[in-house]
């Protein structure tokens, strides 16, 4: 039995909050913590109404280390789960080091100035995390996160060597609304509008930005086009699959959407350096942030299925063969379930599972460690009966 902090109250801090809130053989003690107390509060209300236990709230600036430090001292907590912006992961990183905590991510560090994400910045936090005999879990979310442990689970049962990987991510909900985007407007954005890149042979690979689509059958959801997209469980992978010749990541997009997204980017709406504006310095992205919809505030009436999964092919007992490992999730059975709309669902409920995991001992270690790294007996098993089963067909 342990104490869990919460670290964010958007679209993913909530179903974290639902759901460890749910978890009482494993998390004695829950506490939600995050920049504005307001958002916070509600979601405590919520948790409480639907299911009958109550969390400890806070309000933290997770950029101020000392004060998250203080807090983290105070509460005693076993883990943290980051479910803030990728922006606060190393001060927050660092707030656990110095009291202590071991730590949980769903989103590799970006640099707020460059849109540029890479682990460099947290694998370099190995030997502190080591000689500090704790552990940080990088990436606990659906993809990074679900995605790695499916590589994890071909490579340990499946395949013999793992050549091939294409992780597909379709998102086949609707909304309602002309332009949203299902978690954080910002970081959403810089993803989508940097270059593609995928890894082939040990080099990577570039490609301007959503130049290469192809046609996937998502289960589920049906034949939808796809485009290569640099993603960052793409890093890790590469480095701890053995054998592997090439890995690629694709997303799906409407055209609706694409076409704002064009607009937006025309207009210097997703520019992310400052510009002048009536004698004041405004960032546009982040104006533009202001402007569009809350993830969180999309869930209600949203309809619709998320298909993500990783297609791998290999050889076994010197036989080629292809699989196919993959969840299906309903937007709104996860508003039934927790308010929340199935993006927000599908890295809370991971997340969740990976703290699960760590407190339980099932996952140990000391340093830095990405999620493929780990067994994906324990974890698998786990997730699919906190709400995401999966699925492994032969192609
Ligand atoms: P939201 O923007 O909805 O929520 C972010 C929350 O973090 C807000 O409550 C915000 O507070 C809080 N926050 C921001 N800065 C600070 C700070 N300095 N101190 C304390 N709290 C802070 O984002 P989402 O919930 O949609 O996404 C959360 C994370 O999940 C992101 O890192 C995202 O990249 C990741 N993600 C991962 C996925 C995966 O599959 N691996 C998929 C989807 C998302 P405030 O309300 O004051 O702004």
């Amino acid at each position: 039995m342990s104490k869990v902090l919460i670290i964010g109250a958007g679209g993913v801090g909530g179903v974290v909050a639902h759901k460890a809130a749910m978890e009482k053989q494993h998390f004695s003690d829950v506490m939600l913590a995050s920049r504005t107390l307001s958002k916070v509060e509600a979601i405590a209300a919520e948790v409480e109404q639907m299911h009958g236990r109550k969390l400890r709230t806070a309000q933290v600036d997770a950029d101020n280390v000392p004060q998250l430090a203080k807090l983290l001292k105070d509460y005693k907590p076993q883990v943290v789960i980051n479910v803030a912006l990728p922006y606060q992961d190393l001060h927050i990183m660092d707030a656990c080091l110095e009291a202590g905590v071991d730590y949980l991510d769903t989103a590799n560090y970006e640099p707020p100035d460059v849109a540029k994400f890479e682990y460099k910045w947290q694998w370099a936090y190995q030997d502190r995390f080591k000689s500090a005999g704790r552990m940080a879990l990088l990436g606990s979310g659906f993809d990074p996160g679900v995605t790695n442990v499916f590589c994890a689970y071909v490579q340990k049962h499946l395949l013999d060597e793992v050549h091939y990987v294409d992780i597909v991510d379709c998102n086949a909900g609707s909304h309602g609304k002309a332009f949203a985007t299902n978690f954080n407007p910002e970081i959403n954005i810089r993803e989508i509008t940097a270059r593609g890149r995928y890894w082939e042979n040990g080099d990577w690979k570039e490609t301007d930005p959503l130049s290469v689509s192809r046609i996937f059958d998502y289960p589920g959801v049906g034949e939808k086009k796809s485009f290569l997209l640099y993603h960052e469980e793409l890093e890790s992978l590469a480095k701890n699959l053995k054998g592997l010749k090439r890995i690629r990541f694709w997303m799906t997009f409407g055209d609706a959407y694409l076409k704002h997204l064009e607009v937006l980017g025309n207009v210097g709406m997703t520019r992310i350096d400052e510009v002048e504006f009536e004698g004041q310095k405004i960032v546009p992205i982040k104006f533009l942030r202001a402007l569009l919809p809350d993830p969180a505030s999309l869930a209600k009436g949203y309809s619709g299925k998320t298909s993500i999964g990783c297609l791998c092919e290999g050889i076994k007992n010197g036989e080629k063969k292809r699989y196919f490992i993959y969840n299906i999730c309903d937007h709104a059975e996860t508003y039934k379930e927790v308010r929340a709309q199935a993006i927000s669902y599908t890295t809370g409920v991971p997340a969740v599972t990976g703290a699960v995991m760590m407190v339980t001992g099932k996952w140990k270690g000391t340093g830095v460690f990405n999620m493929e790294q780990l067994d994906p007996d324990p974890f698998l098993q786990d997730v699919a009966k906190r709400g995401l089963p999966w699925h492994v067909e032969e192609r």
